[in-house]
């Protein structure tokens, strides 16, 4: 037990971290609906969040982190695009998904609208059972933000590019073990995906296709993940998506976290002038 001089030394150790406006302030009335809490933060424009539709490019580690945050947001629609099946390796990461999906073999997008309707039931929730590299301009052109999860260079360049034509906000989040990474792209002034990439990525690219264009069956590497830091860099997706859809945009970054060195920095990218899909605008 604390004697009295103690008690007191902790109390003023306490107290000299906490802002003298947030000690002034009353303590916040108990109840109100389920958005209670997140209404009041001044930084987000809740109401702008709860009108908007979004799509969730990916349903694995980092989709299922990123589509409970937006559930829990209230968009008025959340569509979730992926073409795979639950596996039984799946589940170390993904919690929108169950025993019972992975032994049924069941869709990726059909188990996730599942678990988030029980999540929160004011949103609609569509599941698209498709490859996301058949899905075109005019699909990505009715959302107010993309959100990727995707784990291939190929499926990131064809959603990056359909929404900056589209003029569709893209955050592309990535995870290779302890270390993630997040971009934020808002066209049409701001740099894009691939004009990120360096000779290094498209020579991955070539590797995967051959001279006709067909995608060749050269394995994929299998990228280790961790589930702490998919919960991390899908939060961060998350955060990214709310400011946007709050119009309080900050293109043009991108965000690396390494867990074994602690470390997180955000860095400004800059428009490629190669890049493919801003040919038009710099000329
Ligand atoms: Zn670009």
């Amino acid at each position: 037990m604390l004697s009295g001089n103690e008690r007191d030394r902790t109390t003023e150790i306490s107290t000299q971290y906490i802002p003298g406006w947030l000690m002034n302030d009353p303590v916040p009335a108990a109840g109100g609906d389920r958005y209670a809490r997140i209404r009041i933060v001044t930084a987000l424009d809740f109401e702008r969040i709860r009108h908007s539709t979004i799509c969730v490019a990916g349903a694995g580690a980092l989709g299922n982190e990123v589509l409970k945050n937006m559930a829990l947001y209230g968009p008025r629609k959340l569509v979730v695009v992926d073409n795979d099946s639950v596996d039984l390796s799946n589940l170390g990461r993904c919690f929108l998904f169950t025993e019972e999906d992975a032994l049924s073999g069941r869709g990726k997008a059909d188990a996730a609208c599942e678990s988030l309707r029980r999540i929160n039931s004011d949103v609609e929730f569509e599941g698209r059972e498709c490859d996301v590299l058949e899905l075109d301009r005019a699909f990505f052109s009715v959302f107010d933000a993309v959100i990727g999860c995707l784990d291939n260079i190929n499926a990131r360049l064809h959603v990056n590019s359909n929404c900056y034509y589209a003029g569709v906000p893209y955050i592309d989040g990535g995870l290779d073990g302890l270390t993630g990474r997040v971009q934020v792209v808002v066209p049409p002034e701001g740099a894009c995906y691939q004009c990120t990439l360096n000779a290094s990525h498209m020579k991955v690219l070539d590797r995967y296709f051959s001279c006709s264009g067909r995608e060749t069956n050269i394995p994929r590497r299998r990228v280790p993940a961790e589930p702490s830091v998919s919960a991390l860099i899908g939060s961060i997706q998350s955060l990214e998506a709310a400011k946007l859809l709050s119009g309080k945009a900050q293109g043009d970054s991108m965000q690396f976290y390494d867990g074994a060195m602690n470390w997180l920095e955000n860095i400004s990218v800059a428009i490629e002038p190669g890049c493919d899909n801003h040919g038009e605008m710099i000329k």
